[in-house]
């Protein structure tokens, strides 16, 4: 039966498909926000095999960052609490964790073709799948919290990456992402929805998205019906 939590609480993985506009129901967001232990649709999702396909590209991706001398930080080590009220008033902690975080120094071209030495700050997160814009979005969203959250990265500006396994190309995102009003805008509008009253939350129903979505009929009547 499901319980009602004591305050909020966002993943991120609940919101950067509603961003990409990958998914449209607000409602399977909200839910999760605001309750635990809500009834689930049995899943037959292989999570050993997701998480041996995944540490094999973070190994890897780890592996690449220290051979080239970074510091490198992974998981555990990488995560953060936000508390945060929307202009609303509403309250929620969002947490997150990323993969892998990088520091360190690398050359790079000056605006006048010199080769520099300029700081190096990354976050990488790695995926199994197939690409996805809402894989980016994870990292946009890491860029943007991240110095909100940890006093001592408030000033410092990522650059992302999205690692995907053998054969398929990296998405590199530059490190003025953060600075982006649009996205923040796009981000934070979706955080205050599902952190708001459940009725600006519709439920919008349909083969693909329900399918997909943990959420049993006896939470969400309207659950697609094949
Ligand atoms: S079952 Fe479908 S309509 Fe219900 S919350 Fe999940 S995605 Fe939304």
């Amino acid at each position: 039966m499901k319980t009602l939590r004591k305050v909020p609480f966002v993943w991120p993985t609940w919101i950067t498909r509603l961003i990409a506009g990958e998914d449209n129901c607000f409602f399977k967001s909200w839910l999760k926000c605001h309750y635990q232990n809500y009834d689930k649709t049995p899943s037959d999702f292989n999570s050993a095999m997701w998480n041996i396909a995944h540490t094999k590209i973070l190994r890897s991706r780890v592996d690449e960052l220290t051979d080239k001398g970074h510091r490198v930080l992974i998981e555990d080590q990488n995560s953060f609490k936000l508390d945060y009220c929307s202009s609303a008033g509403h309250k929620c902690v969002i947490s997150a964790k990323p993969d892998i975080l990088a520091f360190g120094q690398e050359q790079a071209y000056t605006s006048h073709g010199n080769v520099d030495v300029v700081e190096f700050a990354e976050i990488s997160d790695a995926k199994s799948g197939k690409p996805k814009t809402s894989d980016s979005v994870q990292v946009y969203i890491y860029q943007i919290l991240l110095g909100l959250a940890v006093p001592s990265y408030a000033k410092t500006k990522f650059s992302g990456c999205v690692v995907y396994k053998e054969g398929i190309k990296n998405v590199d995102i530059p490190n003025t992402i953060a600075d982006d009003a649009g996205l923040r805008e796009q981000i934070f509008t979706t955080i205050d929805k599902i952190i708001g009253p459940e009725v600006a939350c519709r439920k919008t129903p349909s083969k693909m998205e329900c399918r997909f979505c943990d959420i049993a009929r006896s939470e969400c009547a309207q659950k697609f019906k094949e």
